[in-house]
């Protein structure tokens, strides 16, 4: 049968928007295919239900794993916070991505929020941390100061200003140059012929579709890219990912008039504890509806707190987590909360306490959320899954998301995801025939 594209992208997240555009721009006839849909409003939480995973939402042993299943991915929810590629992936792998990072975070403004900007939780929360004498600094954002407006607060609910970069803005630009997308399209496996690919099949609004191309890019992300391998036969994905997994530490600021969910999240942090602790820390707090469940959830339950959540003030504890655990070809995840884990959350949670006690909030107050997720990645690790090209044993089958990263991690994911794409779709281009 003839191959309809040159390529084709599954996944409409960082790692496949960035691949994407870079491959059209280039002339290439490219093809996306995405599970969630495209478009539709965002900015509340009523409005996201379709747009995120709920299975994984709700706990997965100790766990609650959140991501987007839309145009965008998980950049859609996430905070805006732009972090350059580990250092560990240029000497583990050769690959140095930082040139591709310098020029994403020029072309999309990258840099702290002015002043104007910074609310005034994360700005308590920033001088109580300098007074205890921590390197606690504005964090570089995805946010477009012009368009974005002081205590709103709604990144995580979809910025409906488009103030914050997600990846639905190079999908869209990549559609205006000719790619096509296919949103509401579940990829299953990928379509080999004597050993190389040559397209995927998977499940559209309409029933099933097939697609042919040269290339195949997966890009599902590092929980969605592992279940495709290992359907189309490549056993090793899925053995092992990581999480990247967090607990918020909140309590109640009596004296202030806008707490944590009205900031713009992760406005500023600390990167201090990361090499050797492997904590990283910063201000944020979760959006009302799931800070009310963290505040029914925790232990002993906070729902006293309810009536006072406009005052809240609120610290994440995000730590590196190691490669283990199973994601299997049905999509379960299996994976337990190494004592390294519960160490680094402990150790981050005391530090949280610590800050929040020096910015005035009163100890009964103080309580810790159960633990979640949302960084899933590892799960198809270059030198295991993918060489240095990003390309699998099934020949023309590549990976451009979080996946490939080879080891624990513990940062955001976002320009690291967009750097990947991009040097997937570069290295392919150079080496098409
Ligand atoms: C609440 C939250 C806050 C975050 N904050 C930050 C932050 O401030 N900074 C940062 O850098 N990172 C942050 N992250 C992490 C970041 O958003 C993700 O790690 C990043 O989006 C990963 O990019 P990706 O391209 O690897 O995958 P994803 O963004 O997961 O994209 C994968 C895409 O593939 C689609 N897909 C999955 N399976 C299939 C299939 N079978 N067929 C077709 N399509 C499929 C999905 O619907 C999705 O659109 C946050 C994440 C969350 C959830």
């Amino acid at each position: 049968m003839a191959l309809e594209y040159d390529a084709v992208v599954v996944g409409a997240g960082p790692g496949g928007a960035s691949a994407a555009r870079e491959l059209v721009r280039a002339g290439r006839k490219v093809v996306m295919l995405e599970y969630g849909p495209d478009g539709g409003r965002i900015g509340s939480h009523l409005s996201l239900i379709n747009k995120i995973d709920l299975k994984n939402a709700l706990p997965l042993g100790h766990e609650v794993m959140v991501r987007g299943l839309a145009t965008g991915g998980s950049s859609l929810i996430y905070c805006g916070t732009a972090t350059k590629p580990a250092a560990f992936i240029r000497e583990r792998t050769g690959i140095d991505l930082d040139p591709l990072a310098d020029q994403f975070i020029e072309e999309l403004g990258v840099a702290p929020l002015p002043d104007s900007l910074v609310g005034e939780s994360a700005l308590r929360i920033m001088e109580s941390a300098q007074r205890l004498g921590l390197e606690w600094q504005l964090l570089p954002k995805f946010i477009d100061p012009s368009k974005c407006v002081p205590h709103c607060g709604e990144c995580m609910l979809g910025c409906r200003r488009e103030a914050k970069f997600t990846a639905r803005r190079f999908v869209n630009e990549a559609r205006t140059m000719g790619l096509t997308l296919r949103p509401k399209t579940r990829v299953d496996r990928v379509i080999t012929e004597g050993g190389k690919a040559v397209g995927v099949f998977g499940l559209g609004p309409d029933g099933p579709v097939e697609v042919r191309a040269e290339k195949v890019i997966l890009a599902a992300g590092g929980l969605g890219t592992p279940i495709i391998l290992k359907r189309s036969g490549i056993d090793e994905a899925g053995q092992g990912f990581f999480s990247d997994p967090l607990v918020f530490t909140y309590g109640l600021l009596e004296d202030v008039d806008r707490g944590s969910i009205y900031d713009i999240p992760m406005t500023a942090g600390t990167w201090q504890f990361h090499e050797k602790e492997g904590v990283m820390m910063t201000d944020l707090a979760e959006p009302w509806m799931l800070l009310m469940a963290s505040m029914g959830t925790s232990w002993p339950p906070r729902v006293d707190q309810w009536p006072r959540m406009r005052r809240t003030v609120g610290i994440m504890t995000k730590v590196k987590d190691p490669v283990s655990g199973t994601i299997d070809a049905r999509g379960r995840l299996r994976k337990d909360l190494e004592p390294e884990v519960r160490w680094r959350l402990a150790f981050g949670d005391r530090q949280a306490r610590a800050i929040l006690r020096q910015a005035g909030v009163r100890e009964p107050s103080l309580f810790t959320s159960p633990v979640k997720a949302a960084h899933p990645g590892g799960s198809a690790p270059i030198g295991r899954v993918v060489d240095r090209n990003l390309e699998t044993d099934i020949k023309n089958c590549f990976v451009a998301d979080a996946s490939v990263v080879p080891d624990e991690l513990g940062t955001p994911v976002v320009l690291l995801a967009l750097c990947i794409g991009r040097y997937a779709a570069q290295t392919m281009l150079a080496n098409w025939n």
